[in-house]
């Protein structure tokens, strides 16, 4: 059923930062970025800087996680293929990013991280959840799920 309601979203390439129109029911990983031709989606968490989250944050409407990490956290590193897995199985709604918390010191900070890992979700702009903590396996994507609504 096509919702005639829905005008489609705003997905912001992460490559080069160009905003892209993707129509409503369109599978993100089907589009390709209007400038420069780099899959809007992929089946990987993809590693974005302070700067791209910020621009993600303020003009990217549609549905995307960030994952806060640092390579000497051990809980990190655990999580870490749950969260690949992830990205795999709900690439069709959700874009999977990572943060790397000591490159990014200062977006970290801005975000409130009080450890890591933390995940982060946002929908249409907002903030919807947030969770501290490693998570694994089902317990990932039961999150995921809940989180942005999705069927099983
Ligand atoms: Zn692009």
């Amino acid at each position: 059923m096509v919702d005639t309601t829905v005008k489609g979203r705003i997905a912001i390439c992460t490559s080069c930062g160009a905003p892209n129109r993707v129509a409503a029911g369109k599978p993100l990983s089907a589009g390709k970025c209007g400038k420069c031709s780099q899959k809007l989606a992929t089946p990987k968490p993809v590693d974005i800087d302070g700067a791209m989250l910020e621009r993600l944050i303020a003009r990217d409407t549609g549905a995307f996680v960030l994952d806060v990490w640092a390579p000497w956290c051990g809980p990190c590193r655990m999580m870490a293929p749950a969260y690949e897995a992830a990205a795999g199985r709900f690439a069709d709604q959700v874009r999977f990013f990572k943060l790397n918390s000591d490159q990014n010191q200062e977006a970290a900070g801005k975000l409130g991280i009080r450890g890591i890992p933390t995940l982060l979700a946002w929908e249409d702009g907002s903030l919807i959840a947030n969770q501290a903590g490693a998570q694994t396996g089902e317990g990932l994507a039961r999150w995921i799920q809940s989180t942005f609504r999705l069927s099983a």
